[in-house]
């Protein structure tokens, strides 16, 4: 065991997220806080849990499909977010197992998702994931080909979409692709946007943030890389 407490990590961050919101003049139940606990085992997400969070993020299916049924079984509040690159033919996987999918990004996945929540009776919240800064490595869609891909996940896929998710480049200051995705979500009447990371989540606040994605500042720094 080490000696980092992720508990006193998820109080901090819960103090810094309201500070955040009163400073900003923003209602703190209108920000939901995701735990993202890739790379953490289960009996590290556990006192989490006890300690009453109940939103996680996960980046990878397998992953998920390992730490979270059993965890499930004692806490089955818990709600599970998709915040990982999502292959399509995990597409199956994913709707069994998460209540949010926050990485929509692409026509083949709208098709595999369409067809899987259309055969099960699950039906995941769905977030489209913009790449606001356009980077070739990085998933999401790029924000002049957003208004089309929202467009076709309706009425060519028949998807509701909820929200946008954003991740900005490291080397840019962030605030500008949150405002951008605001400006987009704002256009089509989407309620939820997710962004904002440990580094960056009082700014993703400032810009209307509903869903801050928050790993390290509560579990402590991640020894696997990640994507
Ligand atoms: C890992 C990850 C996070 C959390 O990052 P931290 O810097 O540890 O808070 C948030 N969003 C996505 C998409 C991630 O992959």
């Amino acid at each position: 065991m080490s000696e980092y407490s992720a508990v006193e990590g998820l109080k901090q961050v819960q103090e810094s997220i309201r500070r955040a919101a009163s400073d900003h003049g923003r209602d703190p139940s209108g920000i939901t806080l995701v735990a993202v606990s890739k790379t953490f085992p289960a009996e590290e997400i556990e006192p989490v849990l006890a300690a009453g969070q109940r939103v996680f993020g996960e980046n990878y299916v397998q992953e998920a499909k390992a730490k979270w049924p059993r965890l499930r079984e004692r806490f089955p509040d818990a709600e599970l977010h998709m915040i990982g690159p999502l292959q399509s033919n995990k597409a199956r996987e994913a709707v069994e197992l998460f209540d949010v999918i926050h990485t929509l990004d692409r026509p083949s996945l709208a098709e595999a998702l369409a067809k899987e929540i259309a055969r099960s009776a699950r039906k995941p919240c769905l977030l489209v994931q913009v790449n606001t800064g356009e980077e070739p490595q990085k998933g999401g869609v790029i924000p002049t080909e957003i208004d089309a891909f929202l467009e076709a996940c309706h009425s060519r896929y028949g998807l509701q979409i909820e929200g946008l998710m954003c991740i900005p480049p490291a080397e840019d200051p962030p605030s500008p692709h949150f405002a951008l995705l605001n400006t987009i979500a704002g256009r089509h009447g989407l309620p939820m946007l997710s962004m904002g990371m440990s580094a960056d989540f009082d700014a993703a606040i400032q810009l209307g943030a509903t869903h801050v994605r928050v790993g390290s500042a509560i579990f402590g720094a991640r020894s696997r890389p990640s994507k």
